[in-house]
């Protein structure tokens, strides 16, 4: 049947839906925050927060810590940052900073203090996951789209209990040729169930992206590539074309908002490019040709090297391989992004209740031959870049988000110390185990 035939997506299903989402998400948050000793900050509602919406959000000092800029690679010693409703009011040296008197303070004595990272490519799915993900340090982040549009509960869970989650960009539902049970996630995906062929003509290709946005997407995810992680897929194996993608991007703007693309092959990595993609996902076969071509059209690239990494000594033989063989050939691909001045974003891909730390990826960009500070920029103010919210988070400077992480050591000299943040402050909130 023909996709159009069926009324257009209506937005009063989605605040419906969204909401019924969100209760049930943030019903467990609010049990949580009730538990003794929970939040230790003062909340208030105060609603001015950048990117916070009108959720609750503290006053803190954090002070006595080795205070990191990425932004300008500046080092303070004993520095204080003051959090007030939730955003940074003041941060610098304790000797030039007026710290004010009567809010709760977090001693960061003889460790580092960085802004709160951002994960560019992660799939939230429950309140566990977004909680496991605020908490190794990821305050900010950006989604890969979800089955039934958890990820956009996630987001509201964000807004009402920052502590709880982090601050996300959702992605609703993938773009994808066969749509599976998500179909059942939406009245206005149903009839696409009808299709023989799975999601792939331009009608259908709007379709998906405006119920998407019709429900409150703030980024579309779609594909050029089969999977990797599955191991009866090929990932180079191409599924959408140039056309097919132009579909999609074109869609996307229309309602003002960007296209990240899962991609592998050469070819299928150099398509989604060209269709006007904001960010490439994976990538681990992007020619030299497309990166020059990402540079001049300023396409993020987001390697997602933990999740590569993750395939490595998987039970399964055919992943397993596919993990050894593809690593050095996406660090390579990173290091060339890299020296061309291609902007990369750090995320985990984590998935399927496994939150890895946004560490990790930040430790794997160091290992493809980035700086310490370079790396740490990827998920910071590179990634911040690509969310749109470099002006928000990604630095602990006035007026950004009251978004800190707390480490145990010197960041630039191991940054290991990242993937176990002592701390995090998500809004001025303590963030607790
Ligand atoms: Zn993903």
């Amino acid at each position: 049947m023909c996709v159009e035939n069926v009324p257009p997506p209506s937005s009063r299903v989605t605040r419906r839906g969204v909401l019924a989402g969100a209760a049930a998400l943030a019903g467990t948050a609010a049990a949580l925050s009730a538990a003794p000793g929970a939040v230790a900050a003062p909340a208030r509602d105060s609603g001015r927060g950048p990117g916070t919406g009108a959720g609750p959000t503290g006053d803190l000092v954090v002070e006595g810590g080795t205070l990191l800029d990425p932004a300008t690679g500046e080092v303070t010693e004993d520095a204080v940052v003051v959090i007030r409703d939730g955003v940074v009011h003041a941060a610098g040296a304790r000797s030039r900073t007026a710290v004010p008197k009567g809010i709760p303070r977090l001693d960061a004595h003889g460790r580092w203090v960085l802004p709160g990272l951002i994960d560019a490519h992660i799939h939230l799915n429950t309140a566990t996951e977004a909680r496991d993900a605020v908490r190794q340090g990821a305050t900010s982040a950006r989604s890969g789209s979800t089955n039934f549009y958890q990820d956009i509960a996630v987001r509201e869970l964000a807004r009402q209990a920052p502590e709880q989650a982090p601050r996300l960009r959702a992605a609703g539902v993938f773009v994808t040729p066969d749509l599976g049970d998500t179909v059942l996630a939406d009245p206005d995906l149903t009839p696409l169930a009808r299709l023989r062929d799975g999601v792939r003509s331009a009608q259908a290709l709007r379709r998906v992206v405006e119920v998407n946005l019709a429900r409150g997407a703030d980024v579309i995810k779609t594909r050029v590539n089969e999977r990797a992680g599955l191991p009866e897929q090929d990932p180079l194996t191409q599924v959408y074309s140039y056309e097919q993608l132009s579909e999609v991007v074109a869609a996307a703007r229309r309602g003002g908002k960007g296209v990240l693309c899962h991609s592998y092959s050469e070819r299928g990595c150099d398509d989604a490019v060209r269709a006007g993609i904001r960010s490439l996902e994976h990538g681990v076969f992007v020619g030299e040709r497309t990166l020059r071509d990402m540079r001049r059209r300023g396409t993020h690239f987001t390697p997602t090297l933990t999740a590569i990494a993750g395939m490595i000594g998987d039970a399964d033989p055919v992943l397993d391989e596919r993990g050894r063989t593809y690593l050095p050939i996406l660090k390579e691909a990173v290091r060339t992004a890299h020296e061309l001045g291609v902007p990369l974003a750090a995320g985990t891909d984590s998935s399927g209740g496994t939150v890895e730390p946004i560490g990790r990826e930040i430790t794997l960009m160091h290992a493809a031959g980035l700086s310490a500070l370079d790396a740490i920029r990827t998920a910071t103010t590179g990634a911040a870049r690509l969310l749109g919210v470099e002006r928000t988070a990604g630095r602990p400077a006035r007026g950004f988000a009251g978004d800190v992480i707390v480490v145990d050591g010197d960041p630039l000299a191991d940054l290991s110390v990242l993937t176990k943040p002592r701390h995090v402050v998500r809004a001025g909130l303590p963030v607790r185990d």
